[in-house]
């Protein structure tokens, strides 16, 4: 019988940390499209894989727009440019 270490058991304070979540489970920082705010539209090309390059991960995969921010228009021809310069091998469709 130890009623101080049941206070400060952890499980507490994450117990708690749960339920303030559950009230407002729909709270997220709106993100805004890169290429849009800083009117990159020029930028994206398939021979300009720098700039192309952060919109792809670590493995090489296109970062989807629910991750990145970027609008539906953007991301199109992003997605469109990058595996124009994939196949030109440009950048990787794979990496380890
Ligand atoms: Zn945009």
């Amino acid at each position: 019988m130890e009623p101080q270490k049941t206070t400060e058991r952890p499980r507490t304070g994450q117990n708690y940390r749960q339920n303030t979540y559950k009230k407002r489970p729909f709270y997220f920082r709106k993100k805004v499209c890169l290429v849009c705010q800083k009117s990159l539209e020029d930028e994206i090309d398939y021979k300009n894989v720098m700039f192309l390059r952060k919109f792809v991960s670590e493995k090489g995969k296109i970062i989807p727009r629910r991750l990145s921010g970027t609008c539906a228009k953007h991301q199109r021809f992003l997605t469109r440019s990058i595996k124009q310069a994939r196949t030109i091998a440009l950048l990787p469709f794979t990496q380890l």
